[in-house]
């Protein structure tokens, strides 16, 4: 009895000390997200030429035109903010702590188990001997004809994609499990290598990392995607020409942000022509 009673008034006590520090620190999801969009547009609107013409009190994407893609490839500058710099991110490995990890062309904060490489037969890769490979999509296309260069991997794949790789195919997934032998990750980048979305061990989707970037689902599945971390590119509604879904039910690894699934491109055509006038643009 006397027992039941103490533990009765446990939660009483622990409440009284937690609460004041759970008031100061939680935002709303919410509001945190509506705070990013305020600050891209503003500085979209004071930085860049392509937004001098939107509402600076704007309070949401729908009210927002959106930027439809060969343009943006073609005139990039003309969204950029000019002496801003993108800062280097870390790798982000779903697993936990990093193991030896190759970072293939990508730019990012080297640790002391994380090593970058320019390519994927970079002199040095082979003997370093990583245990996880990380590198673009086309690079790993690129080299399914050729005997594998370094020791077998141990423990993942990591695999960047973006708007102009398109996402991981099934038959990709098939080709890279059969080459490399271990589980493969797909990672989903922004226009400077920035983090999107990344896929957890569940393989159901890639999970949207919403501090630095807000997917909008539209008529026949289309994704839109505003840049939220991106100082060089403040980018809000990007057609991205590729479809998917939306899903928030909780994800069984137990994170709760949004899911991105069944991405693919719209049409073949329209990607090839995509890429054709980014190369010459
Ligand atoms: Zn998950």
């Amino acid at each position: 009895m006397r027992e039941v009673r103490g533990f009765a008034h446990y939660p009483t006590v622990t409440l009284t000390i937690a609460l004041p520090w759970f008031r100061g620190r939680r935002v709303p999801p919410a509001d945190r997200s509506q705070a990013r969009f305020t600050r891209v547009l503003k500085s979209a609107v004071a930085g860049t030429r392509y937004a001098r013409e939107y509402d600076r009190g704007a309070d949401g994407y729908a009210q927002l035109p959106r930027v439809d893609l060969l343009e943006f490839l073609c005139h990039t500058e003309r969204y950029a903010v000019a002496n801003q710099k993108v800062p280097r991110e870390r790798l982000f490995y779903p697993l936990g702590e990093a193991p030896r990890t190759a970072v293939v062309a990508r730019r990012v904060e080297e640790t002391r188990r994380v090593r970058r490489f320019s390519g994927l037969r970079a002199e040095g890769l082979a003997a370093y001997g990583p245990h996880v490979l990380a590198a673009p999509l086309d690079a790993l296309r690129a080299a399914r004809a050729e005997p594998v260069a370094h020791p077998p991997l141990r423990n993942a794949l990591i695999v960047f994609t973006g708007v102009l790789e398109g996402p991981l195919t099934p038959q990709d997934s098939d080709d890279l499990w059969r080459r490399y032998q271990v589980p493969v990750f797909e990672q989903f980048l922004g226009m400077d290598g920035e983090l999107l979305a990344w896929e957890c061990e569940v393989h159901h989707g890639l999970h949207v990392r919403e501090s630095a970037a807000h997917f909008e689902g539209a008529e026949g599945d289309r994704l839109l995607v505003s840049f939220l971390a991106n100082p060089r590119l403040p980018v809000l509604r990007l057609e991205t020409g590729l479809t998917g879904r939306l899903v928030s039910e909780p994800c069984p690894c137990g994170d709760s942000a949004p899911r991105l699934v069944d991405m693919r491109r719209r049409t073949v055509r329209r990607a090839t022509s995509v890429m054709a006038m980014a190369a010459t643009a």
